[in-house]
């Protein structure tokens, strides 16, 4: 990344960084017209849904919105991309819609946090802050898997976060030649998107079914059961996938691998190896960098927060939503990050109101796509009791329901993606 002077930084941010810089000689935002300054890193589904209630809310607080990439590809609905059903370009988002509201959107990638000072350092400057919000998605444990590092994502894709990963992941399936074998090793808990690898295996069954009948997919998992199991087997067996185009291998039956070898595109187990034309890992993860740069990581690799507000635990003014969080009781999804970031904006302008923070409420659905006209989904309505995020109501597709009903579902899903990029980025 270039190293912005201090001129051309502030034309960036579009002019108004001046009221946040500090370090480089303007004024202490809370001195700076008295404006209180909110600094919110990440401009995904929990980041930008926060920076955009937050001014909402209060038009005088002052939001910055620190995100490293100009534009946002969203990890829901990608799976359909990976085998031809969408267009890469139907995921990709911009911040012009966050900019109308007023919000100052600078592109630069946080390389630091110092909460006793509350400043935010990147290339280009740093920011102070009334309040800060973190929303900065997973990292990846590289360590976890022998062989699989950085380096090996080149290759062996994980297409965990959306965007060029997601191109090399389609191009590889769609080069595979008839009769291959593609191997999909799932992560441990906790993930992002607890039914993500599930819906991606019945996608690519579905695809070797339509178009390349002779191949298979092979799923490594370390776990014996996952999000929406039922529905899943079942949809599996209806669809004809289960044992032709789609074995999975649980944790009891030998699926953790242990080790990859990127050279040769072989994936090990305990007791297995699998010498595959395509591998998709997706590797276990924790909360992301900025979160540990930070110090808002617990030795789980995750940010307990007060569940009331999502206020660090463990910093005082920082709040962390989305995926990063530790949030009992709650998914990590698009779906609950959006919510928690409502949680958060609303308990940030009380407390710069000097008001207490209201009570909560924490919504989820998620659906999940087996074939272009089979969905199934999860819902979940939750609240504050006793201290824990505690279901009030909600639950999955029923098990036994009309082909209309789940291509109904399937159909829902995209309703749900337009209604949630809306509400999130325009
Ligand atoms: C294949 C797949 C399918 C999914 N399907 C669904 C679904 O159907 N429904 C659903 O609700 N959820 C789904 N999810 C989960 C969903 O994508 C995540 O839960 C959601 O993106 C979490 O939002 P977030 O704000 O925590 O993180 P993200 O959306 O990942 O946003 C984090 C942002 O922070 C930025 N950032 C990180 N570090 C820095 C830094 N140091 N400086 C500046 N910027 C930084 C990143 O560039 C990124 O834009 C799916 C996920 C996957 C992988």
């Amino acid at each position: 990344m270039s190293k912005l002077t201090r001129r051309s930084f502030v034309k960036a941010a579009g002019g108004v960084a001046a009221v946040g810089l500090a370090g480089c000689g303007a004024a202490s935002p809370s001195i700076a017209g008295n404006k209180a300054q909110v600094i919110v890193v990440g401009g995904g589904y929990g980041g930008a849904t926060a920076a955009k209630y937050i001014k909402k809310a209060d038009p005088n607080v002052s939001v910055i919105l620190i995100e490293q990439n100009k534009h946002y590809y969203s990890c829901p609905l990608s799976n359909p991309v990976l085998v031809g059903m969408r267009d890469l370009e139907v995921q990709k988002w911009g911040y012009e819609g966050l900019k109308k509201h007023g919000i100052t959107v600078v592109h630069e990638t946080v390389t630091g946090v110092d909460t006793g000072a509350k400043k935010v350092t990147t290339a280009g400057g740093v920011f102070s802050y009334d309040k800060l919000v973190l929303s900065p998605g997973v990292s990846f444990n590289y360590d976890a898997i022998e062989g699989y590092d950085e380096a090996a994502t080149k290759t062996m894709t994980h297409a965990w976060k959306a965007g060029p990963q997601t191109a090399i992941l389609r191009d590889q399936i769609d080069a595979m030649k008839d009769g291959g074998t593609m191997v999909l090793v799932a992560p441990p808990n906790p993930f992002r998107c607890p039914p993500g690898p599930y819906e991606r295996a019945s996608l690519i069954a579905h695809y070797f079914k339509t178009k390349k009948p002779k191949s298979k997919l092979i799923v490594l998992d370390p776990k014996d059961k996952f999000s929406k199991f039922g529905l899943f087997q079942s949809g599996w067996e209806k669809l004809g996938y289960k044992g032709k185009y789609l074995e999975w291998v649980p944790a009891g039956e030998g699926g953790k691998v242990t080790r990859v070898d990127p050279k040769t595109n072989t994936v090990y187990t305990e007791m297995d190896e699998f010498k595959a034309d395509v591998v998709n890992v997706i590797p276990p993860q924790k909360a992301g960098k900025v979160a540990f740069l930070a110090g808002v990581a617990n030795d789980k690799g995750w940010c307990p927060i007060d569940f009331k507000t999502f206020e660090s635990t463990m910093a005082k003014d920082v709040y962390v939503i989305g995926d990063s969080s530790a949030a009992a009781g709650l998914p990590k999804s698009g779906y609950a990050a959006n919510s928690e970031a409502k949680v958060a904006a609303a308990a940030i302008i009380a407390s710069l109101q000097g008001k207490p923070a209201p009570m909560p409420t924490y919504v989820n659905t998620c659906y999940s796509i087996l074939a272009p006209n089979y969905g199934i989904s999860v819902a979940l309505v939750s609240t504050l009791k006793d201290g824990k995020i505690t279901k009030l109501s909600g639950g999955l597709s029923p098990m036994e329901a009309t082909p209309a009903f789940r291509h109904q579902e399937a159909l829902y899903a995209e309703s749900w993606y337009q209604a949630i990029m809306n509400d999130t980025f325009a």
